[in-house]
């Protein structure tokens, strides 16, 4: 069954927003609304893709996530960091240097969660081999586009392979680890440095789980500027023993190819959700050639273009590809096979289910009614998509009609017609547009925000 989701974690701060609506032109599911002068997130929509917090250009969309303070809960406090982490940094500042800034801050170990991807590897090959009818298999790598396609795309999601990712890898492996070692599970506090708004939800509130074992999440920028801080005093030190199961293969892991390099035979990999949607469309209708796997970023260059990371991605791409380099193949890192049963069967992943937050209506029958309504009514609109409704364009106002959220007075050119025909009163023409861009909206004043451009 379908799980609502009850996180999210972007928010929209009202007293910074004001409506201008970059960000619900950029929304991949049509989900922004602006009312009363402020961009409207629609929860059951939203994939916590980040495309609407990299468009505002006053920087109203923030981030909720967990206090660094709460590390100090635990005796064991494991900062646990995809491989994209190192990559941002500048190069003159040493992998050794980010690992001991990291531990300065009050972490007890510290663990790139790409290891050891061997296990993810050989658990991806096996349900390919158990699922041959999952044809192309897609990734689950990127929680927004598992959410994306659960809403958007239901009849795909059977394709969807059911493992999990790095960072649950590898938070089940040093939990055990740290087990074997005689730590308490209730004095262990692993805490992920997330990349992007789409992971944080997916920990907080994790598609097939009912919860997460990691017990905290932390912003990637906010671990960046107090790793800056706190760097340049900090003596070089050695860390043995933190990256022995890395790999050339882990290191690429969360940028694009990442995963796809793995099928021999035909894998295509896909970044930017835009782009994402287009192929999806395809498969959906049946255009795409016999692939075998579909690797799905929501980012573009993977997760080096993650909302929290600091470094420019192509940089972080780069310096990531150099490292790699340096490191051996994931089939001949040392690995502890001990657990290496326990940790794999823990990465699989229970139901993905499809939604039907797209449905007009749960009953097939209104539902195909009121799809032909939404055709009618786009006849009567003006089809320019010019968002002055408050809605990204004129398919999504008609819909919006249609389920009861919006009224035929809400376009402003039909308002104009209405007015024409004496069907409609300036005053009452006045009203309807300052419910949607807010009150004064429509006064002459300098002062307002967006009158000097600002931000853009
Ligand atoms: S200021 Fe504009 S882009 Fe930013 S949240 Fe508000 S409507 Fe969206
Ligand atoms: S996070 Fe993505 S899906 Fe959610 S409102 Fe922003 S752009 Fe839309």
């Amino acid at each position: 069954m379908f799980k609502e989701r009850k996180y999210h974690a972007l928010r929209v701060d009202p007293e910074k927003c004001f409506g201008c609506i970059h960000c619900m032109k950029v929304c991949p599911t049509e989900t922004i609304r602006v009312k009363d002068g402020l961009a409207v997130v629609n929860d059951l929509r939203c994939v916590d893709c980040g495309n609407c917090m990299r468009a505002c250009p006053v920087d109203a969309f923030y981030i909720i996530q967990d206090d660094i303070s709460r590390i100090q809960e635990f005796k064991y406090r494991v900062a646990l960091f995809p491989s994209v982490n190192i990559g941002q940094f500048p190069e003159k500042i040493s992998d050794d240097q980010i690992y001991g800034a990291i531990m300065k801050l009050g972490f007890t170990h510290v663990y790139e969660v790409e290891q050891p991807i061997q296990w993810l590897i050989e658990t991806i090959y096996e349900h390919k081999q158990q699922n041959p009818d999952k044809q192309p298999l897609i990734s689950s790598f990127c929680p927004a586009i598992v959410r994306l396609i659960q809403i958007k795309y239901p009849s795909l999601v059977d394709n969807i392979m059911n493992v999990k990712a790095p960072h649950d890898l590898a938070a089940s492996f040093i939990l055990e680890k740290l087990k074997q070692e005689g730590a308490r599970p209730e004095e262990i506090g692993l805490f992920y440095i997330a990349p992007c708004s789409a992971k944080i939800a997916a920990v907080k509130d994790p598609v097939g789980e009912q919860e997460s074992i990691i017990s905290g999440v932390i912003n990637m920028n906010e671990l960046y500027n107090r790793v800056m801080t706190v760097i340049a005093g900090h003596p070089r030190e050695e860390f043995e023993g933190y990256r022995d199961y890395l790999s050339r293969e882990g290191i690429l892991w969360p940028l694009t190819r990442g995963e796809a390099r793995l099928f021999k035979r035909r894998s295509m990999a896909v970044d930017g959700i835009h782009n994402v949607v287009r192929i999806l469309e395809k498969l959906e209708t049946e255009e795409l050639p016999d692939i075998d796997f579909l690797e799905l970023r929501s980012c573009d260059q993977g997760c080096a273009g993650g909302i929290l990371l600091s470094g420019n991605r192509f940089l972080t791409v780069e310096r990531l590809e150099r490292r790699a380099r340096r490191y051996p193949r994931a089939a001949e890192s040392p690995v502890r096979p001990e657990l290496r049963e326990k940790v794999k069967t823990s990465l699989i992943s229970g139901e993905i289910a499809p939604s039907r937050v797209f449905q007009l209506d749960p009953d097939r029958a209104k539902a195909l009614e009121k799809l032909a309504k939404v055709e009618r009514i786009i006849c009567q609109l003006p089809a320019i998509d010019c968002a002055a409704c408050g809605a990204p364009n004129c398919h999504a106002l008609a819909e919006d009609m249609v389920t009861g959220h919006a009224k035929m007075t809400d376009c402003i050119h039909l308002q104009h017609r209405y007015l024409k025909e004496g069907k409609m009163t300036i005053v009452r023409a006045f009203d309807n547009l300052e419910k949607i861009w807010g009150n004064g909206r429509f006064e002459a004043d300098c002062k307002k925000r967006g009158a000097r451009n600002e931000g853009f």
